[in-house]
């Protein structure tokens, strides 16, 4: 059913060692929704999606995905319930090519994407298939990292910063990406800096400040809420 979250974050906490840095992160995402976590650097935003693959030793609170508690599952099976996870460092192997990238992630999920259908959504990567990863530029690298996550089958994907550093050609390019993922039923965490990119994508913004979400804005209430925005972001 349409109302029940596809997946739903509660009182989420999570720990580097002593140090405490997500203090209950509550939050949702409807099944086809891409929604953003947006807030200044060290706000906890990379750390709450850590959290929700399960890659940090040490996290309280409860992560439902399909209804199912993920918060004692070991990060491999959280994989496995299709969920996948893009960090902001990429994670692509940059000795290999790219062909070898895209051969390397398990299909954990039925209808992980054909290389067919990976070309199509990034034609750059067909053309730079023997490439090694480090000759490819920032822009390709990112669509590299975005690509193989679809092998995987996974329909939850968790972008990280997927727009650092790149230009603003390449940030229009992954943005019709993720809307044309969108349109095929994907559901999609977006962590920004940049909530002008963010706009232009998603369904709903949380602010995520000292390891709280503190506010949710719908994007059609955006522009009505900017002086706000900009106090929460620094900017
Ligand atoms: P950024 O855009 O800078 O990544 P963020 O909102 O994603 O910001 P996090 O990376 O989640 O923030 O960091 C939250 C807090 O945890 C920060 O205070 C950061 O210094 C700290 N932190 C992050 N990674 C580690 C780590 N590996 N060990 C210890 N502390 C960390």
């Amino acid at each position: 059913d349409d109302a029940t979250p596809l997946l739903s974050v509660k009182g989420l906490e999570a720990w580097y060692g002593e140090s405490h840095v997500l203090h209950g992160i509550d939050f949702d995402v409807r099944f086809g929704e891409v929604v953003t976590l947006l807030g200044r650097n060290g706000a906890g935003k990379t750390t709450t999606l850590k959290a929700i693959m399960g890659v940090l030793p040490k996290r309280t609170g409860s992560v439902q995905f399909q209804g199912k508690e993920l918060m004692h599952a070991p990060a491999r099976f959280i994989a496995r319930e299709g969920i996948a996870w893009c960090p902001e460092e990429r994670g692509i192997f940059s000795s290999l090519s790219v062909e070898e990238n895209l051969m390397l992630p398990p299909q954990v999920k039925p209808g992980g994407m054909s290389l067919d259908r990976i070309f199509e959504l990034f034609p750059n990567l067909k053309e730079r298939l023997s490439s090694q990863g480090t000759k490819l530029s920032g822009g390709e690298q990112q669509m590299l990292a975005i690509a193989r996550i679809l092998r995987t089958g996974a329909k939850m994907l968790l972008l990280d910063e997927p727009t650092e550093g790149l230009a603003p050609v390449i940030i229009q390019q992954i943005g019709h990406t993720i809307a044309r993922l969108k349109q095929e039923g994907f559901t999609i965490i977006l962590v920004e800096q940049n909530f002008r990119f963010a706009s232009t994508v998603a369904d709903r913004h949380y602010v995520v400040e000292q390891g709280k979400v503190i506010d949710m804005i719908p994007n059609d209430q955006l522009e009505a809420n900017i002086d706000k925005l900009h106090a929460y972001l620094g900017v």
